[in-house]
């Protein structure tokens, strides 16, 4: 299961940032072929078990997938599942995605700690 896989990575790369705070929420972009948020959220679970991260909540954006027409050479990016079975343009079903399909973390949220003002970073 890849989907496990990359959420092993997304759990590693909040635990990296979060250090030792507690992290809340954690917020995933996916692009490519639409994932459904409930197996990200499963192999997120199981993949931050006992962690840092266990109890954070998993918030999904997913990008549009891009998809190429073989038929008319449209290359749109496609709206939800129908766009990835038809060309928007044309309506041919020979369409291939050809957006990278990946998954990385975007944000997290994590405890504040008490007492430890940290400053603010600006400029840059
Ligand atoms: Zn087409």
């Amino acid at each position: 299961m890849h989907e496990l896989g990359l959420c092993d990575g997304i759990v590693a790369a909040a635990l990296k940032r979060a250090g030792d705070r507690r992290i809340r929420a954690v917020k995933v972009r996916v692009t490519g072929h639409p994932v459904d948020p409930a197996v990200i959220e499963q192999g997120f679970r199981l993949a931050a078990a006992g962690t840092l991260a266990a109890d954070a909540t998993v918030e999904l954006v997913q990008d549009q997938a891009e998809v190429r027409c073989r038929t008319c050479g449209a290359e749109e990016r496609a709206d939800g599942a129908l766009g990835l079975a038809a060309c928007v343009r044309c309506g041919g079903l020979d369409v291939e995605v050809t957006g990278r399909e990946e998954a990385f973390l975007e944000a997290i949220t994590v405890d504040q700690t008490d007492g430890h003002d940290e400053p603010a970073a600006t400029g840059g």
